[in-house]
């Protein structure tokens, strides 16, 4: 048994030796672990880093939060398994849809592969939003802390997930909201020992604070408490994050930004060209309306590789890519965290900001 594996969107997965635990950190730039580390606040990190991997890696673009959690549970960057931001414009319907909806979804995941192979897998997510992604097609336990109040054995795997849990029901936006993850994570692990777990928290806490301040260590520190305990029962525990973070605001604390819309709508004319941007999002309190990343939709006829190279020229602009341009791209470059996990005992590849 020990050689078996099992193949998911062309890679190879052996089965797990011991119960994996991936946590996917929402928003950990390193810094975020760096900083904790160095003040002190991860014991238990600074302790299993020395014996275990450590890997620095790009996420895929957008980064942002669905399709980079799809990315680590199919193996496979947007090109392939199809969530290729959290919104995307519907041109035929002329408005903007959530990729919310697992029908967006073009590859199986790797959850869902092992529990068919007879594997038991727990998901926890913060937000419900990427439950439904998340569980799709998998038998197993997948609830979110969100929703964890009237979970069902048929939907969700386990009934009443609060009261297992046995803490309060958390607000979307806070700190909590990610305790609650981890919470139920050991729990999990006491009670059924899933031979793969995966479990997302929010980062509400990283959209608000900079890396090395006090209620940063604070939240990693809580965060590395829960790691100390799925270690001690035995876990392969896999640390990794689904995008990194920067500040939207330069030195001077004014915003910077660039009007992209206004830009196209200047050239091309008012409203021809649509702007979907990151903050299209329905959990926008802590996001503060700014983001790094656009898709513009071009009018019919409009010369899209002229464009892109135009808007490149803007000095606020990093990279500018036409739609296949920036389909053609291999943003793969990050190892799939489970394949960390065969090799070592503990963590901890992280990604990248972009
Ligand atoms: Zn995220």
């Amino acid at each position: 048994m020990t050689d078996r594996s099992i193949t998911v969107n062309g890679r190879r997965y052996a089965w797990p030796k011991a119960p994996v635990v991936v946590v996917c950190i929402d928003g950990s730039e390193p810094a975020y672990m760096d900083e904790a580390i160095s003040a002190g606040a991860m014991p238990w990190l600074a302790k299993a880093l020395p014996q275990g991997t450590k890997r620095l890696a790009d996420c895929v673009i957008p980064s942002f939060t669905n399709p980079n959690n799809l990315s680590i549970v199919t193996g496979a960057p947007p090109s392939v398994h199809g969530i290729c931001g959290n919104y995307f414009y519907d041109r035929q319907a002329g408005t903007e849809i959530m990729m919310n909806d697992p029908k967006y979804l073009r590859a199986s995941t790797i959850l869902a592969a092992f529990a068919s192979a007879g594997a038991s897998l727990a998901v926890v997510t913060a937000k419900d939003k990427l439950r439904r992604l998340l569980g799709h097609g998998m038998t197993g336990i997948c609830f979110s802390a969100e929703k964890a109040e009237g979970t069902t054995k048929a939907e969700h795997g386990i009934d009443d997930a609060l009261g297992f849990v046995g803490r309060p029901l958390p607000s979307v936006y806070s700190a909590d909201l990610s305790e609650f993850v981890l919470a139920a994570g050991v729990k999990l692990m006491e009670r059924f020992r899933p031979d793969i777990s995966y479990l997302s928290t929010t980062d509400y806490i990283q959209h608000k604070h900079a890396p090395g301040t006090k209620i940063t260590n604070d939240f990693y520190r809580m965060m590395d408490g829960y790691w100390a305990k799925l270690d001690a029962a035995g876990a392969t525990v896999v640390l990794t994050a689904d995008h990194g973070m920067n500040a939207k605001h330069g030195a001077d604390g004014k915003p910077q930004i660039l009007f992209l819309q206004t830009l196209l709508d200047g050239w091309l004319g008012d409203g021809k060209a649509r702007v979907i941007l990151p903050i299209t999002d329905p959990y926008v309190a802590h996001h503060g309306a700014l983001g790094s990343f656009a898709t513009a939709y071009l009018p019919e006829g409009a010369d899209a590789a002229a464009i892109a190279k135009r808007i490149a020229t803007r000095p606020e602009i990093e990279l500018s890519l036409t739609r296949a341009e920036a389909a053609s791209r291999n943003f793969s470059a990050f190892d799939l965290a489970l394949n960390y996990a065969q090799a070592v005992a503990s963590p901890a590849p992280q990604r990248r900001a972009v």
